[in-house]
């Protein structure tokens, strides 16, 4: 029988109703390692009553004390960042360095929410009028839930709930049932953290679940990210209900490589950035445009890079690029690769029919380049989510960045130069959220926030950062008198400044 993958109730591991349950793969191996149960309606409301009955206490517990606990985290999960990554990798397939640097970007975050008493003070204003102070204060929302897609699947949570939690809200992560165990590690440490119970929950799940949590009447608020239609459904689906929904969509990102930029340095950062964890990232770049001539010298480059691209499981460290995720998976982004090559793009380097030794059902795609894409191709408008790269070739500046700008997904982009004044000018004009200069992942520190624009976000927060705080809080302005201002009697005209 199957390792049975459970929720995280109130404090304690819990299969709840039990009745449905969907495969955990190694996508390494190819074999199923593990079933996770997927909550019913029933496991919706016990796990929101659990989010609601913590809340009171924990949103009166100081900002301080709250702040101790996510330290006390942070330095649990450093401690043992190391096994966390191999589950990562186990269930994900990417490669240890990488399980790696996802959790560590992850941490950056917590370390963020430890200052969260900085972070909540209001504004105050003495004297708005005579006698009058005002000030402002941001009290946490209530139950708030997150839910997250599989390609960072203890990233992206904490993306959420370090800010959530230590804003004093409680939170409920559905993670993705593709690699749903991080999640479970997380939660243990929180309570080993000291967090009382009920304040960080898991409910394993699928669309039953997702839409449960949507709909609760005591949920405040949804945080998503994931795939564009699904970020669309969770907008308006939550918004419909009252709830305040952030829902961060998937990506086409673009880098443009200027005629005088550094063709070595711009490879090496496009090796990583379009075929790093198998170019299942919603930063990876998977449009390379070429400006002028630097064309037939960039693929000439980027091809003969590829053929030593190390491809093999994530736990071997001389693994450069892991497997896709799932077979479906594997299939899908094939399927792109296909495509290409009716639509008529050339196909530079083949990564298909790849064997890796020792993992023959191993869900692995070599990466593979296409050159002469153009912008009517399904694999220059759609995500690919795969270690596919394709080449546009333009002739100036101005028309990357109209090409950019008409596309329909705005994550991120980025511009390899040593021209100060077209990168200015890129920055300036480029319609997009996360923009690199000479940097292939703008991927923003966890001081500042992250998100993209047009059908890459629904809604106008983006994730952690300042952001963050102002999403999961919400504004009270105050303002006083004493006693010698209500002795004056009551006035019947409109509050003046007097
Ligand atoms: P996904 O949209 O399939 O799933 C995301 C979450 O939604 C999962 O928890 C899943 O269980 C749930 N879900 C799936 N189908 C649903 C439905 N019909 N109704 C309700 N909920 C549903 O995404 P994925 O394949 O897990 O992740 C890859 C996608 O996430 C890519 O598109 C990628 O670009 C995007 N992504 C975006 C960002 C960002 O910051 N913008 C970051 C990471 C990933």
């Amino acid at each position: 029988m199957n390792r049975i993958i459970s929720h995280y109730i109130n404090g304690q591991h819990s299969a709840g109703i039990g009745s449905r349950s969907s495969v955990v793969f190694n996508p390494a191996s190819g074999k199923v390692q593990a079933e996770v149960v997927l909550a019913e309606q029933a496991d919706v409301n016990t796990v929101v009553a659990a989010a609601k009955a913590a809340f009171p206490a924990w949103s009166d517990t100081a900002p301080l004390r709250r702040a101790r606990i996510m330290f006390k985290f942070k330095m649990l999960l450093e401690a043992r960042q190391d096994e966390l990554a191999a589950l990562i990798s186990s269930e994900h397939g990417k490669v240890h360095a990488d399980a790696l640097g996802e959790v560590a970007r992850g941490l950056e975050v917590v370390e963020f929410a430890c200052g969260i008493p900085q972070l909540l003070k209001g504004e105050y204003t003495e004297q708005v009028g005579r006698g009058i102070d005002a000030w402002t204060m941001r009290q946490s929302l209530g139950v708030v839930a997150g839910i997250t897609p599989f390609n960072f699947p203890a990233m992206v949570p904490m993306w959420m709930f370090p800010v959530a939690i230590a804003c004093g809200n409680t939170f409920i992560l559905k993670p993705s049932e593709r690699d749903p165990s991080a999640a479970l590690f997380i939660a243990e440490l929180l309570t080993e953290a000291g967090l009382p119970a009920g304040v960080f929950n898991v409910l394993q799940g699928d669309k039953l679940a997702v839409d449960g949590l949507l709909t609760h009447p005591d949920v405040q608020a949804v945080s998503f990210v994931g795939s564009t239609p699904i970020a669309q459904y969770i907008y308006e689906t939550g918004a419909r209900h009252g709830k305040r929904v952030q829902a961060l969509g998937g990506a086409k990102n673009h880098m443009v490589v200027m005629p005088d930029a550094d063709l070595d340095q711009t490879v090496d950062a496009l090796m990583g950035a379009a075929y790093g964890s198998a170019g299942e990232r919603c930063m990876a770049i998977s449009i390379a445009v070429a400006v002028g001539d630097v064309a037939d010298k960039l693929v000439a480059k980027l091809s003969e890079r590829l053929k030593t691209l190390k491809v093999g499981p994530g736990n071997d460290p001389k693994s450069e690029m892991g497997p896709l995720v799932t077979r479906a998976h594997f299939d899908k982004v094939s399927g792109y690769v296909a495509r290409g090559v009716e639509e008529g793009a050339t196909l530079v380097v083949d990564g298909r029919g790849l064997s890796v030794p020792g993992c023959e059902d191993g869900f692995f795609l070599g990466g593979c380049l296409f050159d002469h894409v153009s912008t009517d191709m399904t694999i220059y408008q759609e995500e690919i989510f795969g270690p596919v790269l394709g080449i546009v070739r333009v002739d100036s500046f101005a028309e990357a960045v109209d090409m950019i700008n008409a596309h329909a997904f705005g994550n991120g982009t980025a511009i390899f130069t040593r021209d100060g004044d077209a990168a200015r000018e890129f920055t300036h004009r480029i319609q997009v959220g996360m923009v690199g200069v000479n940097v292939p992942l703008p991927v923003p520190m966890a001081f500042h926030s992250f998100g993209g624009w047009k059908a890459s976000l629904f809604g106008d927060h983006h994730m952690h950062g300042p952001e963050g705080v102002r999403f999961y809080t919400r504004m009270k302005a105050v303002t006083t008198r004493w006693p010698t201002g209500i002795r004056a009697g009551a006035e019947f005209s409109m509050p003046t400044m007097k």
